[in-house]
């Protein structure tokens, strides 16, 4: 028997093992039954090169829990070590055999060496004592047994062991008996090892037999060893693809298209990624992919490793290449990740762009689908965007799509305004919108569709793109003045008429939550709405946006909604009301208005004065009292007007009725004010 120490640096490696190195102890088995798997893949190598010569019989990997015992065992029929492999490859641990390995079969071993580092070590994350029965293919040589109980001494013996290959054998720790169960262990061989290459056994299938569940004879083989992915694209059918689809993400809807990567330089890199169907955005759901590394499950938390939106997709990928054991943040610094991230993102690009030039009517019976890939993956990735300027589609409030290219070529001549600006206009509810919609079609104006929740962002980054373009949305304005060519012509009404019309129509707006309205004279057209409601584009994006931020982005967007009713002094029953308006209320609000303006004057003066900087304090206390008298009477003069007013309004229901069908063109009318609205028109009737 021999004994010695561990060849590491630090006297505590175990407890660094147990502490830091994977926070995640249910790995330990991933890396031992990749080690076999390992152990058993050199072996037939060593074959194929004629280094081997025996009989290489069943090759598969074991895994047996033993309750009572106390112990997990990974068996396997691999090359198996003597004591000298041991020493070299366990005892000296920064020693990797693989390297060695590598040297000598590098052209066909690249896939077959793991990129596990510590692995055999992780081990001691859940074991108090590991045990290590092996026996080398080599001719001559005897078996060995090492066990450590996780100090850094180790002892070796020379045992009888009559088969080739490698048992390691676990005595699980105390606080880590879950690892008994063999149902725990079956879940994780299937997590972690369900596509290895060679099969992996843990205990028998089981049968429904004297109303219990019963052992068979057949060993339960937990993993499929050809996954879909190892295989070659032209030997697959696209039921193949479905089918591993099926198994890879139970209980989803069958995806829309997907994307076979395959590659062999610069860096070793395979997988096959699913573009789901969305029904709804909410839906979407991150850590759909899996990572590989030779067929190892690695982890399904890929950020850093595939472009962000691509972790909207679902799938595997496979690669050697990826330093697996490393935190998350080294992993995205690292130049390799980033190229391996940005090569994904080009075949997805490719791809895409090959769809859309091979059938561009499936593609835009995909669209409404896949846009959320391609509009996050523009918004995040300049590449991206770069190549999918080629096929990304607008979608039209009359279901055409076009291209970037197409829909400029479409709405320019109708859609400069005079500053030589393309408006490309939009709608985010074309339920909700569709007057205003109409309205502007009924111009000649195209509409997008943008009821995405990423939209808000993509045409903000359109206009900062693309040159001479503005969005604007279609019930920001009426719609004359959507796209502005010219100014409009004046309304035409003085100053007493504005005042009587302003105050008429403001008395008549109900109360829309706490939104606040101002009221505006244009002369459109006789053929245009009476009144409009509209929302300042710039005033609504920035509300928008400010809801998505914490803190006094909040604060902004708690800010009550600022709309503008806009009405259209050429429309025929406009006109009638003003005139029956002013004609009824001259007498009335005349004297009152002459008063404003005398006041007004007179206050301008007084506050000339007050301005002036010789002037003695007393003096000035008394101009400043007098100007608030004259404020006073101003506020006192304008509200017997308005009151004057109101009291007319209730014998003008029309314009009641006109403000109303305004707000219920803009949704904005519920509640008592619908039910007022309702009322008047029967009344009206
Ligand atoms: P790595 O797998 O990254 O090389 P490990 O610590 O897991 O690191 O293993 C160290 C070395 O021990 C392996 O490279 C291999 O040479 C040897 N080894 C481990 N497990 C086995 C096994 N089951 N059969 C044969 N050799 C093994």
């Amino acid at each position: 028997m021999a004994t010695g120490k561990i060849g590491v640096t630090t006297e505590n490696i175990f407890p660094v093992i147990k502490k830091f190195l994977y926070s995640d102890h249910e790995i330990f088995l991933r890396e031992l039954v990749s080690n076999a798997i390992d152990a058993s893949q050199k072996l037939r190598t060593l074959a194929t090169f004629g280094d081997f010569k025996g009989e290489l019989g069943k090759l598969q990997v074991e895994v047996k829990v033993d309750k009572e015992a106390g112990t997990l065992t990974v068996s396997d029929r691999g090359i198996g070590m003597d004591s000298a492999d041991i020493d070299r490859y366990i005892n000296q641990i920064a020693f990797s055999g693989a390297e060695e390995f590598l040297a000598k079969y590098k052209d066909t071993a690249n896939s077959i060496i793991g990129h596990f580092g510590l692995g055999f070590y992780s081990a001691f994350m859940v074991s108090k004592k590991v045990v290590i029965r092996s026996l080398s293919y080599k001719e001559g040589v005897k078996g060995v047994e090492w066990s450590c109980d996780g100090s850094p001494e180790y002892e070796m013996k020379e045992i009888e062991k009559s088969d080739r290959g490698t048992d390691v054998i676990l005595y699980i720790d105390d606080d880590s008996k879950e690892f008994l169960e063999n149902e725990r262990i079956v879940a994780l061989l299937k997590k972690y090892c369900r596509f290895l290459p060679l099969p992996v056994v843990c205990g028998k299938e089981q049968e429904w037999k004297d109303g219990k569940m019963t052992d068979t004879d057949r060993d339960l083989v937990v993993n499929a060893t050809e996954p879909l992915w190892t295989r070659k694209p032209s030997d697959l059918t696209d039921e193949d693809y479905l089918r591993f689809y099926r198994e890879l993400m139970p209980g989803q809807e069958d995806p829309m298209f997907w994307i076979h990567l395959n590659v062999d330089y610069p860096f070793t890199l395979t997988g096959i990624l699913y573009f789901p169907k969305v029904k709804n955005e909410i839906e979407l759901q991150r850590n759909r992919i899996q990572l590989y590394c030779n067929q190892v499950y690695v982890t399904d938390q890929v950020e850093g490793v595939v472009p962000e939106f691509m972790t909207l997709m679902q799938g595997v990928i496979d690669s050697p290449d990826i330093p697996l054991n490393v935190s998350r943040s080294y992993l995205q610094a690292d130049s390799q990740v980033k190229k391996i991230s940005s090569y994904i993102s080009k075949k997805v690009a490719e791809k895409l762009d090959k769809m859309f030039a091979a059938d561009r009517k499936g593609f835009e019976e995909k669209w409404d689908s896949i846009s959320i890939f391609i509009i996050y993956g523009m918004l995040t990735d300049e590449k991206f965007y770069e190549a999918a300027k080629k096929f990304f589609l607008f979608k039209t409030t009359d279901g055409k799509y076009y291209t970037l290219d197409e829909y400029r070529a479409l709405v320019e001549a109708e859609q400069t305004d005079r500053e030589g600006s393309v408006v490309y206009l939009y709608s985010t509810d074309p339920a909700a919108q569709y007057s205003y919609i109409e309205g502007a079609r009924d111009k000649g104006y195209s509409v997008l569709e943008m009821t995405g929740q990423l939209d808000n962002h993509l045409l903000a980054m359109f206009e900062s793109k693309l040159e001479k373009t503005r969005f604007v949305r279609v019930d920001s304005d009426i719609p004359e003045r959507l796209i502005p060519k010219e100014d409009l012509k004046n309304a035409g009404l003085d100053a007493l008429q504005l005042d009587i019309a302003t105050n008429l129509f403001r008395s008549a707006l109900p109360a829309v939550g706490d939104s606040q309205f101002v009221v505006s004279f244009e002369a459109v057209s006789a053929a245009a709405a009476p009144a409009t409601v509209t929302q300042n584009e710039y005033m609504r994006r920035m509300k928008d946006m400010a809801a998505m931020q914490p803190g006094a982005g909040a604060f902004f967007a708690s800010m009550p909604d600022s709309y503008s009713l806009v009405v259209n002094t050429d429309q025929a029953v406009v006109k009638e009301e003003i005139d029956k308006a002013v004609a009824a209320l001259t007498d009335k609000v005349k004297p009152g208005l002459d008063s404003i303006a005398e006041l007004d004057s007179k206050l301008g003066e007084t506050r000339s004065r007050i301005s002036d900087k010789e002037i003695q304090a007393d003096e000035k206390k008394r101009l400043e009292d007098e100007a608030a008298d004259i404020e006073k009477k101003i506020a006192d003069t304008r509200a017997e007007n308005e009151k004057a007013v109101a009291e007319y309004a209730a014998s003008a229901p029309r314009v009641g009725q006109i403000i109303d069908l305004a707000l219920l063109r803009a949704n904005l009318l519920k509640g008592e004010a619908m039910k007022a609205f309702i009322s008047r028109s029967i009344e009206l009737l």
